[in-house]
């Protein structure tokens, strides 16, 4: 089967089992399936092409290939949609993989807020009705950095052994997406249907896309990413997802320009890569708007130069002004340089808040949670020429933003939103990973509460009641470091 393709598209474009054959397989059929790989006729130009869009359309070439991790047992933190009690950690015993896809023995994964908003806040271990991704039991997770430990015959981006990262967001580099710029959008990532990776021991299927928070994960090729760097996988552990959406905000899409001014709203994970983005581009003024102190203080060490507090404006309008105020010096002469009152405000505005899905055990931000009055507040902040980067997430279809009608349509105010902020995983990744080697990026500053499996709740609870900046799972224990990196 093809992954691309939905079930109604695959129905129409599956061939019958007597033209899989490698001497049957004419060269139309192949073009009129994709099945682009396949050209040249023989066995070695499939094994070597690894074509994405010609997944799953050469079974018969594969005869005897048997995945080493077919039904291997291992333990993963699963939730149940058909229960009430659906987040534990259970033996999974492992589906034989896709001859395009990955095993990885996860090091570290992050608990991202995307995962841990979907649970109970009373009770992680109860799912909100109506939540359910999927109807099928699956294992959670936002990504994942370990060991490969077994790749199917069609996979050429790593091999066995390899120090690799398991990406939020795939980049195939061959799509429509992919070719456009616009990576973030992938389309081996995204519709792509879930993947089964194993059963229950009542024999359930498990689904299980991204799921770093178990012993091992299985992941499409596109998702993967060999690291060549000796960066502790706690530290890489956020890059799967949120670090690299905040230092994309900041340094891929509409890049931060030098000597700039920046505000950016919120310094959790998200925003404090944002903040680090932002000194990495050579801002002059970085303002990060945080309820929480030690997130604040953490904003200020790396990078930020200034940290407000909004629960000490009387409402948003108070901010937005006091933001104004602080950007730029106001002239009266235009001419010179200078930018009246009116044309004030940050350079680049970023917002990192979304909506509240759990009460903070910290302080909070208690006049408005759902982060509509931080949008409304992005757009008054922006000024003409002023760019605006969002990836607010949690929104309910009721929470509308409203504004001026004649500033939307002719304010030059720009936005630009979505998560993973058009990032493309092989070509930027790398390149931050190069920089916390270098000491130039700190990896560590993102790292919170390490928690082993066992303990995966201290992990989302740290996430979701923000007590710590991030909660990472360590599903094979503690590790000290990487691995000796690969060299190949
Ligand atoms: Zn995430
Ligand atoms: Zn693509």
């Amino acid at each position: 089967m093809n992954p691309y393709l939905p079930d109604s598209e695959l129905e129409r474009r599956d061939l019958p089992e007597s033209e899989l054959g490698v001497e049957s397989f004419s060269r139309r059929t192949m073009l009129k399936t994709g099945a682009g790989a396949l050209i040249g006729g023989s066995a070695a130009a499939v094994l070597g092409g690894g074509s994405a869009l010609a997944q799953g359309q050469a079974p018969a070439l594969l005869t005897g290939w048997r995945p080493e991790t077919a039904g291997m047992t291992f333990r993963a933190l699963v939730r149940d949609p058909r229960t009430t009690s659906p987040a534990s950690v259970v033996d999974v015993r492992m589906n034989p993989i896709d001859p395009h896809q990955v095993v990885v023995k996860v090091q570290a994964a992050q608990g991202c807020y995307t995962i841990v908003g979907d649970l109970d806040p009373d009770n992680l271990q109860t799912v909100k009705a109506g939540t359910a991704l999927t109807d099928m039991p699956y294992a959670l997770g936002h990504g994942a950095v370990g060991i490969v430990e077994e790749v199917g015959p069609m996979v050429k981006r790593v091999k066995k052994g390899d120090y690799a990262m398991v990406c939020l967001g795939g980049t195939c580099g061959q799509c429509y997406q992919c070719l456009h710029g616009r990576s973030n959008a992938c389309q081996s990532n995204v519709g792509r249907k879930p993947i089964v990776v194993g059963t229950l021991s009542d024999g359930s299927p498990v689904g299980g896309n991204l799921a770093g928070c178990a012993e091992y994960v299985v992941a499409w090729e596109e998702s993967m990413l060999p690291v060549f760097a000796s960066v502790p996988a706690v530290e890489l552990a956020s890059l799967t997802c949120p670090m690299a959406c905040g230092l994309g905000m900041a340094m891929v899409r509409s890049p931060i320009e030098w000597g700039s001014s920046v505000a950016v709203f919120g310094a959790g994970p998200i925003g404090l890569s944002s903040v680090m983005g932002a000194r990495l581009m050579g801002a002059s003024q970085i303002i990060v708007v945080e309820p929480i102190r030690y997130r604040r203080e953490l904003a200020l060490k790396n990078g930020a130069t200034y940290a407000l507090n909004p629960n000490d404006f009387e409402d948003g309008a108070a901010l937005v002004a006091h933001i104004k105020g602080m950007v730029g010096y106001e002239s009266e002469r235009p001419f010179a340089g200078g930018r009246s009152a009116a044309r004030r405000g940050p350079d680049f505005i970023i917002e990192a808040v979304g909506g509240e899905k759990f009460p903070p055990r910290v302080e909070r931000y208690a006049r408005e949670p759902h982060g509509i009055e931080v949008l409304q507040n992005v757009f008054a902040l922006c000024p003409a020429g002023g760019m605006m980067r969002t990836c607010g997430w949690g929104y309910t279809p009721d929470m509308k933003v409203t504004f001026w009608a004649g500033d939307w349509a002719n304010g030059s105010k720009h936005q630009t939103g979505g998560n993973m902020a058009a990032i493309n995983t092989l070509r930027d990744i790398p390149r931050w990973i190069r920089m916390m080697e270098a000491k130039e990026l700190n990896g560590a500053a993102v790292v919170g509460t390490v928690s082993s499996l066992d303990r995966w709740k201290d992990a989302f609870e740290a996430c979701g009641y923000r007590t710590a900046i991030t909660g990472i799972v360590t599903p094979n224990g503690p590790t000290s470091g990487p691995p000796s990196p690969t060299t190949a």
